[in-house]
């Protein structure tokens, strides 16, 4: 009886066997061409730790603020910082990452405000020698520069300057009157006034020749009218009676 039930038991998992195998038989292999061919790594999945550039500049996001570093719980993260004294900015002068250490745990990551640190979904990072898993900021910045990313921090824009205020009408005129050349400023009120003092100024000074006129032939009359020629005539004579 026993062998009857093994027996029977056989049977039904060879056909169940059978009935999924013939299951697959019209659909395509399941199996992957590695490495020729990759699954698609999951948006989240933890990966490398890579570092992120800004993908129309290049350059990379990270502002030396070593918050990442602070944040690690197995300190595989190292950063040495300068400022620069153009820009006054911080500037990551080394950043190492040693891959050896890090649990990929993301705190990185999260504790980053500028998009600039990530797990990226990649993977195949075997090697040989173990001092070959230390990745200096070069090569994160490689390996980060095709992982895609949503920026979250907005840029400030270039500042602008201020537009100018709309000035009043006499503003205007006033400008306008100050591009005219000199020679055109005669309708200015200053201006104005002097050219009407000019006529007054010109009338006192013909008066005043006048005067210098009267003055200077005033005495030329006087000579006329006084005996000049006699006195001479008289010292004259006096000479020659003296002789
Ligand atoms: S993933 Fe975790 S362990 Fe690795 S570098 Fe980032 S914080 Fe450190
Ligand atoms: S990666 Fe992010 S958290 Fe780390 S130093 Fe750069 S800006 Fe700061």
């Amino acid at each position: 009886m026993k062998m009857l039930k093994q027996f029977f038991s056989g049977i039904y998992n060879l056909i169940l066997g059978l009935l999924v195998t013939g299951k697959h038989l019209g659909r395509h292999a399941i199996t992957l061409q590695y490495p020729k061919e990759r699954w698609p790594m999951p948006e989240r999945s933890r990966g490398v730790v890579v570092l992120l550039s800004d993908p129309e500049t290049g350059e990379l996001n990270c502002t030396a603020c070593l918050l990442c570093m602070k944040a690690c719980p197995t300190a595989a993260i190292l950063i040495e910082r300068e400022k620069n004294p153009e820009t006054k900015k911080w500037e990551a002068t080394k950043f190492v990452i040693d891959n050896t250490i890090c649990c990929f745990c993301g705190m990185c990551e999260e504790a980053c405000s500028f998009d600039a640190i990530k797990l990226a979904g990649k993977y195949e990072f075997s090697v040989y020698d173990q001092s070959e898993l230390i990745y200096d900021r070069d090569y994160l910045a490689e390996i980060g520069r095709d992982v895609p990313y949503t920026p979250t921090v907005k840029k400030k824009p270039a500042a602008k300057k201020p537009a100018a205020k709309p000035k009043p009408e006499g503003d205007k005129a006033s400008a306008k009157e100050a591009k005219k050349p000199e020679s055109e400023k005669d309708d200015t009120p200053a201006k104005a006034a002097e050219n009407t003092k000019a006529p007054a100024k010109t009338d006192e000074k013909a008066k005043s020749d006048k005067d210098k006129s009267k003055t200077q032939t005033a005495p030329d009359k006087a000579d006329s009218d006084q005996p000049a020629k006699p006195e001479k005539n008289e010292k004259k004579s006096k000479e020659d009676s003296e002789t």
